[in-house]
């Protein structure tokens, strides 16, 4: 027998429906490219959006069509988020970041028929446009007061397009499983792969990460720093529209001095980002002597959360959410909040376990498989692969062939983990980066981590040197603080009792910048290279 319940798909068009009539006079705010804060409400959004998708039928965008976007967090991108999905295009995000070769390789393989972009990557896109071979029309985010003059007929300015529309326009009713957005990883191996969502998965995310033990949004204001162009910059821009919360955008500003501007100036209560940016902010803070008020929340994810963070924010009264996902998984996975038995735990054991990354939220099964095959135990010291499954994450790459998933629908993330006896998950390394010493395993995020909390230390990364006896030993690498000297010994010190005694690096050496990937994470292969002759201390 089957249930009597309606068929309701879906899709994204019914969030942006949901937010004009419920949340119609909700802010939307951005400090724009081209100069000063802009802000109008969600409602002002949704006939944009429909306008938008106007403009798309226009230029001939037809169901299933890709339309590329190379922009940062900013209402125009946020249109192009409703106004393509909910048109029945995808939306593809690109990364501005990746390498320009790069670039034109994710336009061409997704086969973008049209291109919108914001004004700062104009060099960019004139220096790529010969090498994209489907691209017809460039659209450039701005209105026509910021547009260039003598640019080519097929470059359109898009308030002009979307003025062409009345927004008196009907979404298309389509199939949820129908494809949304696309967003490529940034493949530090190999070209990158395309990871291609539907309007379901992306709907039942943005439901998932709404819950008080993920992102709580409610009432609040957000400032999402984490990028559009980078896995749905977790899926907030969707979320928000369910629970129509006031969303601050902070465009192509990403330094201390103007987020902790936004948080003051919009009353910020809950932001997101990558470590590195946080580093930002709290230099800043440190440097100002400025306080965080209103902030209640803040998400670190993208890359592990070092301990020193989370008590730096922590000490600001901020209560930090480590989370952990990645493109394949929409990309929320795990969010560390405490349940109601290790909310009764000390601050300080609560602290600690803000450093694991958190548990699986409801629509992500997660297991950890080790050597021989078989599941570990959920005993927190275990470690090895971490499959998860579930209806937000991928089973085929874009135009793969081949499925990404085991036999019983399981995708190996990549990532080396434990979980604890609670379902806190541990990302112990990225497998690839694991260093293996003497049969066992080092991590090299444990040991950055620690390494971070020394007063001399700006970045830290831990790679693995082959080693004679050993066959593999870390070497740290380090960012010193402006006018530090590097002091080896006082760094073993530091180190020893917070890691394993034969976890404490073989040689410590200084960069002056940590290469960092198109998604602002430390590119260890770039390490690697700089240092693959590096001779240990007790080499000849
Ligand atoms: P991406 O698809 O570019 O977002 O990268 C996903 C990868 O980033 C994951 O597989 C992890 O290796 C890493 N990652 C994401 N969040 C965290 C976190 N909180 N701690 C450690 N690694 C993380």
């Amino acid at each position: 027998m089957q249930g009597l319940m309606q068929d309701w798909p879906l899709l994204i068009s019914r969030l942006i429906d949901h937010a004009e009539r419920f949340h119609s006079q909700v802010e939307i705010v951005t400090e724009t490219v081209e100069a000063g804060r802009h802000r109008y409400t969600y409602a002002e959004c949704a006939v944009r959006s429909r306008k938008l998708a106007q403009a798309l039928e226009r230029l001939g965008i037809k169901k299933g069509d890709r339309v590329g976007t190379l922009a940062w967090n900013t209402y125009r991108h946020f249109e192009l988020y409703y106004g393509i999905s909910g048109m029945g295009a995808v939306c593809h995000t690109l990364n501005p970041r990746l390498f320009p070769k790069d670039i034109a390789w994710v336009a061409n393989h997704a086969e973008d028929q049209v291109l919108f972009f914001d004004l700062t990557f104009l060099p960019l896109v004139r220096e790529l446009e010969e090498h994209f071979k489907t691209v017809k029309t460039f659209v450039m985010l701005t209105d026509q007061s910021n547009m260039p003059k003598s640019l080519p007929a097929n470059y359109l300015c898009y308030e002009d397009l979307i003025d062409g529309g009345d927004g008196n326009y009907a979404w298309p009713a389509l199939d949820e499983n129908d494809a949304a957005s696309l967003c490529y990883t940034s493949g530090t191996t190999g070209n990158p792969k395309g990871v291609l969502y539907s309007h379901r998965s992306t709907v039942l995310h943005a439901m998932a990460v709404i819950v008080p033990d993920a992102f709580n949004l409610s009432t609040r204001t957000i400032l999402p720093i984490i990028p559009m162009f980078h896995a749905n910059a977790w899926g907030y821009p969707y979320t928000a529209a369910i629970v129509g919360c006031k969303i601050v955008l902070n465009g192509p500003h990403f330094d201390g001095k103007s987020i902790h501007t936004l948080i003051k100036e919009e009353q910020v209560h809950i932001t997101t980002a990558v470590p590195t940016i946080w580093l930002g902010l709290l230099d800043y803070l440190k440097e100002t002597g400025q306080d965080l008020e209103p902030l209640e929340g803040l998400g670190i994810g993208g890359a592990a959360a070092p301990a020193f963070m989370i008590k730096a924010f922590e000490d600001f009264g901020v209560n930090v959410h480590h989370a952990w996902g990645m493109t394949e998984i929409s990309p929320v996975g795990t969010m560390g909040s405490m349940n109601s038995i290790t909310a009764r735990w000390p601050l300080e054991e609560q602290q600690k376990l803000k450093q694991k990354q958190g548990r699986g939220l409801f629509g992500v099964e997660m297991k950890i498989v080790v050597a021989d095959g078989s599941e570990a135990p959920w005993d927190g010291k275990t470690f090895g692969a971490l499959y998860v499954r579930g209806p937000w994450t991928l089973k085929r790459y874009y135009r793969a062939n081949d499925s990404a998933l085991d036999e019983d629908g399981w995708f190996d993330t990549g990532d080396v983990a434990t979980i604890d006896e609670f379902g806190y998950m541990q990302i112990t390394d990225r497998a690839k980066d694991v260093i293996k010493s003497g049969g066992e395993w080092i991590s090299s995020i444990d040991l950055e981590n620690a390494a971070m909390g020394h007063k001399d230390i700006a970045r830290a990364a831990v790679i693995g040197r082959p080693h004679k006896k050993w066959r593999e030993r870390p070497l740290l690498i380090v960012v010193l603080e402006e006018g530090a000297v590097l002091d080896k010994d006082s760094i073993l010190k530091f180190l020893t009792g917070k890691v394993a005694k034969w976890w404490l690096p073989n040689d410590i050496v200084t960069v002056d910048e940590m290469p960092l990937s198109g998604t602002g994470k430390v590119k260890k292969t770039g390490l690697r290279e700089t240092f693959k002759d590096h001779k240990w201390p007790d080499e000849s």
